[in-house]
């Protein structure tokens, strides 16, 4: 089985030399193991992150080890009560072909209720952040107006579409691309949206929202997260999720020049960690699986085909390859 190892912890952007696509042995599963042929695994910002030697909410990736993120396979051999083969199964073992766990650490899943990719992206940790980010920590209500970032990504598509659901009076959302902008308003139903390579973010930002708005969601930071404080009115709150602008970044990157403004609006700026809020996790799935059932919720994926691809499809999703969530295939 092939599995893709850390080599060497990337300065700025990663390069393909920092990894290695190596063959691992496969043994018969100890007890309370199973055996498992990922057939999808995630690649996700956050993974960034942990090839740097940094202490974080989550722990680095050794070096020379296989990496790890959010997986689905199919069940291929058992010593665990309660899995058989041919279960399916969501667990923390991807970036391989066979993944070799406690049965306690993986969750069964219906491919008859969603294709079993979307138990990484709308179904999944994404669907999740969104979820809980929008209404839990942004504390969103029935006729804010809300900005999000990155809205043509996993996290992103969904944070626009289900403020429209739940009643939103306005939703705007960036993107880096002018097809992806078109998504956003044709296909996900958002009120204006702008791509952020084409101008400054605060003048599209003010354009796009002249009466201001009342919620950010933030995936990118930086520039970003700047025009957002100037457009929030009073009251307004942020959920901030991530800051993939400066991620790769090997200097200090332009932070918000503008935080005094929180004082006079009496803002209001929380970090969102998804593993938080696995409370709602059953809430969660029964509202965005009947979403998805009655196609008020859309989502995309893009796929990238091959274990021996898994490395491009990473660096793509950094460099905004993907529209929806980015997934590697094995199938
Ligand atoms: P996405 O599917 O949104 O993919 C990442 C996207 O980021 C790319 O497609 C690209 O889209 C965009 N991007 C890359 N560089 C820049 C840049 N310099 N400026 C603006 N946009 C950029 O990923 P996810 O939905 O999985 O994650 C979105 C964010 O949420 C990330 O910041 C991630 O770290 C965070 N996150 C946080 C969690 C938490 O618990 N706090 C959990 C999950 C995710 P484009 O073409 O538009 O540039």
């Amino acid at each position: 089985s092939r599995e893709w190892h850390l080599v060497a912890r990337p300065h700025g952007w990663p390069k393909a030399e920092d990894f290695a696509l190596r063959e691992a042995a496969v043994a018969a599963p100890a007890e309370g193991r199973i055996l498992v042929r990922n057939k999808y695994f995630s690649v996700d910002p956050y993974m960034r992150g942990r090839m740097n030697d940094v202490k974080s909410y989550t722990p680095p990736f050794k070096l020379d080890h296989p990496m790890d993120g959010g997986a689905v396979g199919e069940v291929i051999a058992s010593n665990a009560e309660g899995f058989a083969v041919g279960d399916h199964v969501l667990h923390g073992l991807g970036w391989r072909e066979i993944a070799d766990l406690p049965a306690k650490h993986a969750v069964k899943v219906d491919p008859e209720i969603a294709p079993l990719s979307a138990y990484l992206g709308v179904l999944g940790m994404p669907g999740l952040t969104a979820y809980a980010g929008l209404f839990e920590v942004a504390s969103f209500k029935e006729g804010d107006a809300v900005f999000v970032s990155g809205a043509a990504g996993a996290v992103g598509s969904q944070v626009g579409q289900m403020a429209k659901l739940k009643g939103a009076s306005r939703v705007i959302g960036s993107a880096g691309s002018d097809e992806k902008v078109k998504l956003l308003v044709e296909e996900y139903g958002f009120d204006a949206a702008f791509n952020y390579k084409n101008g400054p973010v605060r003048d599209q930002l003010k354009a796009a929202a002249p009466d201001g708005i009342d919620v950010y969601f933030d995936n990118v930071g930086g520039e970003h997260l700047e025009a957002a404080i100037s457009s929030l009115n009073v009251h307004g709150r942020a959920t901030i999720c991530g800051m993939i602008a400066q991620y790769n970044a090997t200097e200090p990157t332009p932070g918000p020049n503008n935080m005094a403004m929180i004082i006079g609006k009496r803002l209001r700026l929380q970090g969102v960690l998804v593993s938080d809020h696995s409370d709602l996790q059953p809430q969660f799935v029964q509202e965005v699986a009947g979403w998805l059932a009655s196609g008020e919720l859309k989502f995309q994926e893009t796929k990238v085909e091959g274990i021996e691809n898994g490395y491009d499809a990473f660096v793509g999703l950094l460099r905004g390859e993907n529209t929806g969530k980015m997934i590697v295939s094995l199938v």
